[in-house]
Formats: structure tokens, C-alpha cells, sequence
């Protein structure tokens, strides 16, 4: 992966949570507040802009101006996590080389899962974006001999059974906890959008 190939994971994001952002909100308004597709779509637009008038030099210096951005423009819980997320994901590439390998890329999204769970202390099985990331991650690792875009086509596919097995759970972290076992039933936003950043990857990387 180089700058341009990072950009354009981003800009490929900003594109899919614009337009599942309805059935991001409408996932939201079942179990929490009816903001996640909102949410998303505001902070990734920003990312975007931000990214249009920055000169990053790395993939790192590209991530991190991307999770800053989601921090700061972001309200509610899934700013703050996914800013969290790809700022730790950037500052564990490389600071010294323009483009980065699978197995360096597999190394900090596994960085990113650990600052996740360090902000929000979730736990698989907890309905949240852990049960898409963690899950993605693992693919990812296990696929990064096979290249970039072998890699990231596993992380998505597992990303996507790790969503739809959200479905039976029961919420314990974020508003859906308040719900209690009525959030059983119903499948987690966050970790919907958790496969909509690894598609998106997927997708650039193909
Ligand atoms: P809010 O709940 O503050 O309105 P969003 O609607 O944008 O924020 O995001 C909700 C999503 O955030 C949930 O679907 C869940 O996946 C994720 N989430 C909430 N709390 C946590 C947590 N502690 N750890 C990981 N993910 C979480
Ligand atoms: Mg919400
Ligand atoms: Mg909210």
C-alpha cells in the first residue's frame, strides 16, 4: 500500500457510509439512538476534506489524519473509537518508508483492535465493533503471505460473519446495553460499519 492507495481506502469509505447511511441509522434507531449512519458519514466526509488539503508523506501520516479528523468532528461513541482505531493503525506503520506490506498493515490493524478495546473495553461477543474487527483482523494475518489483496478479501468476508453473528447477541457495551436482551434480535451498527471499512479495502485493493 502506498499514499495513494490510502487515500483512496478512505475516500472509498466516505463513499459507502454515505451511502448506507440510512440503513446505518435505521440499524441504530432498533437498538440506540438513530445516529450511526449520520455520525459516519459526517466524520469520513471530513476525513476526506482534510486529507484533500494535507500532503501526507506515509500511509501512517494518511491514517492518522484520519483519525484525528473522526475524533474531533465525531460525537458519541463510534467517533471516538474508530478515530482511536486509525490513529494507532498509523502511528504502528512505518515511519520511514512511503508504502507499507501486508504483514506491516495486518500488524497495526491489530494495534487498531487493541486501542478499541483499551477505550472501550469491549470484549468479543459483547455486540459491538469488536465482533467485525476482531474477527477481520485474524483473517487478515493469517491471509498476509498471500499479499494485500488477499489479505484484505478475508478480513471483509470476515468482517461480514462477524456482523451478521451479532445478530443473537446480547448487548453489553454502548447504548444497545441499556436494551438488555431486548437488543437480541437485532444486528449491532457499529460492527456493520466495521465491514464497510474492510469491503471498502477489499474493493481498493482488488
Ligand atoms: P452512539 O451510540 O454514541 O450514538 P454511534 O451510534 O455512532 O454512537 O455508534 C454505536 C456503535 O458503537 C454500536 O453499534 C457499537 O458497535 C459501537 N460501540 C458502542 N460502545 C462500544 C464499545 N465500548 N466498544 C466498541 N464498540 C462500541
Ligand atoms: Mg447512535
Ligand atoms: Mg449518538
Amino acid at each position: 500500500m502506498d499514499v495513494a492507495l490510502a487515500r483512496s481506502w478512505i475516500i472509498e469509505v466516505s463513499a459507502a457510509v454515505t451511502e448506507q447511511a440510512d440503513y446505518l441509522t435505521q440499524l441504530d434507531s432498533a437498538i440506540g439512538d438513530a445516529d450511526h449512519g449520520v455520525n459516519l458519514k459526517r466524520g469520513f466526509t471530513a476525513a476526506v476534506a482534510a486529507l484533500e488539503g494535507a500532503d501526507p508523506k506515509t500511509v501512517g501520516d494518511v491514517l492518522v489524519k484520519t483519525g484525528t479528523t473522526l475524533v474531533s468532528k465525531v460525537g458519541g461513541a463510534a467517533g471516538p473509537l474508530y478515530g482511536t482505531a486509525f490513529r494507532a493503525i498509523g502511528k504502528a506503520l512505518p515511519a520511514d518508508s512511503s508504502t507499507v506490506d501486508a504483514a506491516e498493515l495486518g500488524a497495526a490493524l491489530r494495534a487498531g483492535l487493541a486501542a478499541v478495546q483499551k477505550l472501550g473495553a469491549a470484549v468479543p461477543g459483547d455486540k459491538t465493533i469488536v465482533d467485525a474487527y476482531g474477527p477481520a483482523v485474524a483473517a487478515f494475518e493469517k491471509a498476509a503471505d498471500d499479499g494485500l489483496t488477499a489479505a484484505a478479501r478475508a478480513a471483509a468476508d470476515a468482517a461480514a460473519e462477524g456482523m451478521r453473528a451479532t445478530t443473537e447477541l446480547h448487548a453489553r457495551k454502548g447504548r444497545a446495553s441499556y436494551l438488555g436482551p431486548r437488543s437480541v434480535g437485532h444486528q449491532d451498527p457499529g460492527a456493520t460499519s466495521t465491514w464497510l471499512i474492510f469491503q471498502a479495502l477489499a474493493d481498493v485493493t482488488s
